[in-house]
């Protein structure tokens, strides 16, 4: 993974999924995110010792594997202060929860779990709660903390040196065509993160996926465009045909993923989109635009106006 040094006091690895570091104090050193899984964290280690820098902290953005599966390889190398947004540190200490939701609580195959919804357990030794946004101190030096939620339950976080940590705030463009409906579980909440994004005054940002840059919000918005696309697409999908019945939500999230050429392969990943189209609808039913009810015995998608 490529150190990208930002400010010399911040920068991140580059890799599928970013890890950030910040230097506090010549003791003091934060990792941002863990990466998905050991032989990830070897190589962060083992950079971030080379640097001869600090490694004393590490914050969790949200309990997705993909940025949390090393950090039980780094608790062990390390005695890392462990910081993580609450409700999403209750998954970090019991990672089966995520294929748990995933599978609407049905207790999941074997087969259903996999790294990539499911982390190794770590110890959290702090979680951090927002009551508006705060700043917490480390070694007396501030360190802000940002409420993100949308791409997941309580997402966070940090600016430190004038950087934005966005974690999965945003994506970068190549990542939003790459999924093509990307991964969220609150579509009102996804959105209003993102223009939050809009107003917040910092030097430049890195998302859990793509590249910093000074101009981000170009970035962020383009990410506003995609995901009033989607809504749009699934509106006219439900509202299709003067189909005044609607449809399963089943058969919603089929035509969803097709109209938008998704070829959906493993039974987890159907789960993952199932869960960010209900997202969508759920934006949806805000509005007042559809209702989510039951008839024959089926979960339907009803247009209402
Ligand atoms: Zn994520």
């Amino acid at each position: 993974m490529e150190w990208i040094n930002v400010t010399g006091k911040v920068g991140y690895f580059k890799g599928s999924v970013n890890i950030g570091y910040a230097r506090i104090s010549d003791k003091t050193g934060l990792i941002f995110d863990a990466g998905l899984d050991d032989q990830t964290m070897k190589k962060v280690i083992k950079q971030l010792e080379s640097l001869g820098a600090p490694i004393t902290h590490l914050f969790i953005s949200h309990a997705h594997a993909d940025h949390y599966g090393g950090a039980a390889h780094l608790q062990k190398k390390y005695d890392v202060y462990t910081y993580a947004p609450v409700f999403e540190e209750a998954i970090l200490r019991n990672p089966m929860l995520e294929p748990l939701y995933l599978f609407h609580g049905t207790y999941p195959m074997n087969e259903w779990r996999n790294k990539f919804i499911e982390g190794k357990p770590i110890r959290v030794d702090e979680v951090v709660s927002l009551e508006g946004d705060r700043v917490l101190q480390i070694d007396e030096i501030p360190l802000q903390v940002l409420s993100l939620p949308g791409h997941s339950y309580n997402q966070y976080g940090i600016i430190f040196d004038g950087i934005l940590f966005a974690s999965d705030s945003y994506f970068s463009v190549e990542t939003l065509e790459k999924h093509n409906i990307p991964f969220i579980v609150n579509g009102e909440a996804t959105l209003a993160t993102l223009h939050k994004l809009l107003a917040i005054e910092c030097a430049g940002a890195f998302p859990g996926h793509g590249e910093y840059e000074e101009n981000f919000k170009k970035i962020v918005q383009a990410n506003i465009q995609f995901h009033e696309k989607i809504l749009e697409e699934i509106t006219d999908i439900i509202f299709g045909n003067n189909n005044k019945e609607g449809m399963t939500l089943d058969s919603l999230v089929g035509n969803a993923c097709k109209n938008r050429k998704i070829e959906i392969k493993s039974v987890t990943s159907f789960m993952l989109f199932r869960t960010a189209i209900t997202a969508y609808v759920t934006k949806l039913i805000l509005k007042g635009r559809v209702e989510l009810i039951v008839k024959d015995n089926q979960l339907f998608v009803s247009p209402l106006a």
